[in-house]
Order: structure tokens, then sequence, then C-alpha cells
């Protein structure tokens, strides 16, 4: 029974690794509350928030200010130019025009309250309006779009200064807004607090919620995810931050007229009241508001107090943005200006330094709209192109310069960065294969570089648990502060004489705190020398877990344990790679890893450190024969035991006592008669005692 038990567990697994982590482009109901915004997610770590507090006392001194000097009524109204930077894929998130100016007509309906649209609710009339920038940071006329083509449309909130560097203008004078295909934790999107560092301020929203696309009854396409935001942005908190609170100003979200409220109210609420401590009289709640978390068509209000907040910030934190002298400059005074511009000619180089040999992406920035792209790389390979984003091999080391031409049938325009890109020689990488089993903490302290940027827990060897041998490699998610990574790295290593089938394999066991709480376990690789990585595995919920949510330390059984393998086929003749192993902290549970190995099959017999590896599978799929490996490190008894899909014992063999070593067995799908019609079965293998799982494909 505990076999069959541990079978069907593994093909739960299994086929979320199949499918992949799959992403939904609207809010379901049961989790809305929780997709609406990132806000709280992202300030959720210790640094963020303290960053936060510090910004909210200069919030409040400039409230204070303002009341002393009674200019509140005084307010004129206030403008923030906007630039838009569109960071896609070529797909659906590369939003057309209308739509983004249909984002800048809700936002001015929403906090100028217009009389004859949604805006025109509840409340009032907060003053403050938005523009699309018509100059860019260089005074160079601008439609204030910027498009880049990236990978990192598909965003993650720990990542928010790579979206920077892809395009950002200075944000004393600009509100940055990101439009992307997907960000982390299925959010509709997220704003900086005002007070925080220039390179992560902004907005950043998934394409599905900006701008009105939908219907009067549509929950979320009306724009309004960019009025919460905007919200966010000038230093207001959601409605129920804090949930009730002790005091209805000085607690909660800090402004007085809005009722405080236990929880968020997604959907349309009816009428709700679920705090009593309102003052001086108990008022119901105010899904209403622009800060709560309902559907756009059921928001329609800031109130006087939020505008206070809002203006405070603008004549604080934010007072270059709107000043006279800067809206001349972005073009938001007023004028009228053109919407046919001439192109401006602007890229970035993914990566600046690369190994001899490696290749950079060249990335447009496409502004004003060009038509043609005249590229010139001397040193490279291809030393011209026409194409938008460009990739260029160099091949010896060097300094280069890079120039671009750019046209429309409004005119054209040249840029050149003189020795943007540096090649390097590479370094030799230690021939592999290579085996890590945490066993001794000098061969640790030796082979791998451990980075933890915060300097507090960390990866560590640990005796509590292991798949083999005594120690495996642990990080306490339980312990560390959420929002930290945590990296370790194998060392250089030539994979080039590993032949065909070259693979990363190892073993993990990991149970979140919760089913909210996650932790997320990348594996990245790079052919150039560190310069920049590729993802080889992004996991976290149901592919992260091998084990059962548990809100207590979490230490694994012996079949709390799985293996992975990942193919290196695309990085087999790679003389010097580098790979990475990265764990970040959303205030889950501890993750530990063992029996790292890279190997290739023309190799494998010759692997010095074999006591430390599980067993493997080799090849797999397979279509008539596969090898079976495992070792013992003394001599042990062993069992196999293979079952279907749906956990019937298909044959097992006893195997007895076997002698410590490295012991092969070939599997011949012609020769045996129990493998079943659709080619899947579960190895399930005892040594000693220690159990071990693998899955087995065949493909004939
Ligand atoms: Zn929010």
């Amino acid at each position: 029974m505990t076999g069959r038990y541990i079978c069907l567990k593994m093909f739960a697994v299994s086929i979320v690794f199949l499918l992949g982590a799959g992403h939904q482009i609207l809010p379901q109901s049961q989790d809305e509350a929780r997709r609406r915004c990132g806000f709280d997610h992202y300030y959720g770590s210790d640094e963020a928030n303290r960053q936060r507090s510090a910004s909210e006392s200069a919030i409040r001194a400039a409230i204070a200010k303002r009341r002393s000097e009674s200019t509140a009524s005084a307010d004129g109204v206030k403008r923030i130019p906007i630039v838009i930077h569109v960071i896609h894929n070529n797909g659906l998130e590369n939003i057309s025009r209308e739509q983004i100016k249909s984002q800048l007509r809700v936002l001015n309906e929403d906090f100028r309250r217009i009389l004859g649209t949604n805006g025109h609710g509840d409340g009032f009339d907060t003053k403050i309006e938005f523009c699309l920038a018509r100059f860019d940071p260089e005074g160079r006329p601008s439609d204030g779009i910027v498009r880049v083509k990236s990978p990192l449309t598909q965003h993650r909130m720990l990542e928010r200064e790579r979206l920077s560097e892809l395009s950002y203008w200075d944000s004393e004078r600009y509100l940055n807004m990101y439009v992307v295909r997907y960000i982390n934790r299925g959010v509709a999107g997220y704003s900086s607090f005002p007070g925080g560092p220039a390179r992560k301020d902004g907005i950043v929203i998934r394409y599905g919620y900006f701008g009105q696309r939908g219907s009067l009854f549509a929950d979320y396409l009306l724009g309004r995810t960019a009025t919460h935001e905007a919200g966010h942005w000038l230093g207001l908190y959601h409605t129920f931050h804090n949930g009730c609170g002790d005091d209805p100003c000085s607690s909660g979200d800090f402004v007085c007229d809005t009722p405080p409220s236990a929880a968020p109210h997604p959907g349309c609420k009816p009428e709700i009241n679920t705090c009593s401590n309102d003052w001086p009289i108990d008022l119901s709640d105010q899904p209403q508001n622009y800060m709560d978390y309902s559907s756009d068509r059921c928001m329609n209000m800031f109130t006087l107090g939020q505008r206070e907040r809002m203006h405070a910030v603008l004549t604080s934190q934010r007072r270059t943005v709107w000043s006279e002298e800067n809206l001349r400059a972005c073009g938001c005074d007023g004028g009228s200006y053109p919407d046919d511009l001439p192109p401006v000619a602007d890229y970035l180089a993914v990566q600046r330094r690369i190994c001899a040999g490696n290749s950079v992406q060249f990335l447009s920035r496409e502004r004003n709209r060009p038509k043609e792209w005249q590229w010139h790389f001397p040193g490279g390979e291809p030393e011209h192109s026409s194409d938008r984003n460009p990739v260029v091999r160099y091949d010896r080391p060097g300094r280069y310069s890079v120039s671009l031409v750019v046209k429309n049938d409004r005119g054209d325009d040249q840029r050149q960065t003189l020795d943007y890109i540096e090649v390097t020689d590479p370094p030799r990488g230690k021939p592999g294969p290579y085996a890590q089993g945490f066993e001794t903490e000098d061969n640790v302290r030796q082979d791998l570089r451990i980075d933890n940027p915060d300097s507090n827990t960390t990866w560590r060897i640990d005796s509590v648990a292991a798949r083999q041998g005594m120690y495996s490699f642990v990080m306490e998610n339980w312990e560390s502060d959420v929002g930290q990574r945590d990296d370790f790295e194998l060392p250089l290593l030539n994979i080039s004489q590993l032949g065909a089938n070259v693979y990363l394999e190892f073993d993990w066991a990991y149970a979140s705190a919760d089913t909210l709480q996650t932790d997320e376990l990348s594996v990245m690789i790079s052919r150039d020398c560190g310069f920049s990585y590729d993802t080889l595995l992004l996991a976290f919920d149901d592919e992260l877990a091998t084990a059962a949510a548990r809100a207590a330390y979490f230490v694994p059984e012996s079949h709390d344990w799985r293996s992975r393998r990942l193919a290196l086929d695309d990085y087999r003749d790679a003389e010097h790679i580098r790979i990475l192993f990265r764990n970040v902290t959303y205030g889950g549970n501890n993750l530990y890893i063992d029996n790292i190995h890279i190997g290739g099959r023309a190799t494998d017999i010759a692997v010095e450190t074999r006591r430390s590896m599980a067993p493997r599978v080799f090849p797999n799929p397979f279509q008539v024969t596969t090898t079976i490996e495992y070792s013992l490190a003394r001599e042990q008894v062993v069992t196999m035991v293979f079952y279907n899909i749906a956990g019937k014992v298909l044959h097992r063999e006893e195997r007895g006592l076997q002698a410590a070593g490295i012991h092969q067995l070939q599997l011949d799908a012609e020769a045996v008669s129990f493998i079943p019609p659709n080619g899947l079965m579960v190895l399930h293998l005892e040594l000693g005692g220690q159990n071990f799982i693998k899955k087995l494909v065949v493909r004939r």
C-alpha cells in the first residue's frame, strides 16, 4: 500500500511538470483578492517596509505642514507626465496606441471626476491629471511610448530593476508605467511607493488590465487597475491596510475619511460594514473606493482625505514631476503636438560583456514608430543588419562600437556608442562529469560559490536530512526574510567531452508553509562566463512541493525526496559553463538539495564521486533499452518494484545482498513482458532501507 501511495503521488507531481504553470488572463473569483494588486506582496520584505515607513513619516510631515499653512484649499490642478514602456515579446501585450490613449483618458476621468463618466462617482475631484509626455529626457519630440521586445515581459516583481534596465526615464520628471504580459502571482499590477529607489519607481500593469478594453459590465477591463496603482504611486494605501486598525486616522490606511475595512472587497459588494471603530460614527465600508479591490465598474471614488495625502506627496517627495518648468520640458504644458514624428534611434545590448565566441542580443528601443533599422557592428558577425533586434557574435577579445540608423516617413535619426561591447578570453572550465553530494564541508567550500546579499540566513550543510550519505544542502526559508535571494554556483565546468545526452540531475525536498506561502527555486546556466544566464528550471507552488504544506519547520522524511533531471543538450559543446541554483524566499518553508550530478551517457562510468549519487536511469525516455544505475556505499539489500500509472505492481525484482560500488542493470523492453502499453512506469528502488522513485517512459 505504501508503494501505491508513493507511486500515485509521484504521478501527481509529474503531471504538473508536464503542463507547467498555467497562466490565467483574468482573475477567478476565489482568489481575486490576492490577484488584484501586488503592492502588499511587493512591500512584503522587511527592507522594503523600512523604506516605506521612512516615506510615511515624510508624508505625515508634509500633511502637517500643509494644514498649518492652510494651502490645501488653494490647490491648483497638478499635471503628471507619463511615459509608457511596452515590454513585449511580439504578442498581444504589444498593445496599440489607442489602448494606451484609452488608459490616459480613464485615469483623467477618475482623478478629475469627469461628468458623464464612471469617474463621476461618490467622491471628489483630486485635481490631479496625467499627460502622455511629448518630449523625452533629452528634449527630443516623443509620442510618450517606448517599445522593447524582451522575454522579461513575463515579469517577476523581484526583478523590478530589470524592467528599468530595458527602458527608464528620469523618475523625478516622469511617471514610468510598464505594460507586460504577465506578473508573477497572477497580479494585475503593482506600484512603487513614494521615496523608494529611482530605478524601482513607477507602475507595472499586465496588458489585459491596461486601458479600456471591455464593456461597462466587464469586471476588470475598464482601466481602473492603473487608477488604483497611481493612487499607490501618490502615497495611498489600500482601504483595508492594517485591517480595522486602532484608530481611523492614525492607523489603517492613515486617511481619516476612508472607513476602516477588515479585508478587501473583490467583485461588487453591496453595503457591508466590517469594522466598528469608525469615528465619529460607525460607517459602512467603502468598496467603491479606488483603493479597494472591487471590480472596475464598482469603484468610482477618492475621498478628500486621499486627495490631501496625494497633494502632500506632490508637494514633498514628488514635487519636481509637476513643476511648471518640467511640464514645459515634457510637453505637458497644454500645447498641441503632432502625433507623426521622426523616429529616435535608441537601443541596448542585453549583455555588454561576453566571452569570445558568444553572441550579444541587441534590442531596439522603438520610439516614434521607426520603420527601418540599419545597424553596424564593426568586429561582429554579422557586421550589418536590418533586423529590429539582431543577435551578433564576437569571436575575438576587444572593445567594439555599435551604431544604428532608424527611419520612418517623417525622417531619420542616428546613434553610435563607442566601445559598447567588451569581449574577453574565456577561462578554462574543470572537465566534467561533476558530482556534489554535500558530504564534506571542505569540498563544498572549495567548489561552491555562495551569494548571500543580505548576509543573513543562507545555504548551508545540514545533517537533519539527506537523500544519500549524511548531509544535504538546506536553505531555511522558514527563518529567512521575504524577498531575499540566496544563490549557490557550481564551479566553472567544461562539459564538451561528455558526449551526447548531457544532463544535470539533483534531488530536492520541499514543503510550503501554507498554500499561499511558497518559495521559488530556479536553476540557471551561463555559457559566457557568468555574464548572462538561461533559466533551466523555475519551480514554485505545486512544482516545487514534494510534501504537504505545514506551518512548522520542515524536515523531510525519506519519501519526501524527488529527483529532477534537466537536459543540457543545448550546451553540450560548452567548455565553460556555470550552473547557478537560486532560492527566493516568500515566507515559505525549508528547501533541501542533495546529489547534484552533471554527466553524459558516454562518460558516466568514469565519475569519481559515485558515493553521493542518486540512482539514475538513462536514457529516459527510451525506445528499447535503458540502463538503471545505482551505487551502494556499503553492502546492502536491493529491491526493485515496477508499477504502472494506476499503482499496480507490474514486476518485482529481489536482487538480494549486493556489494558496495556501482551497479548497472539493463532493461530491454523487447525482452520483458511487463511494460504497459502506454509506456509509463514508475520504478521504486529500495537500497538498504532508503527509497528512491524514478519515472520511466518507453517510446516505441
Ligand atoms: Zn493596490
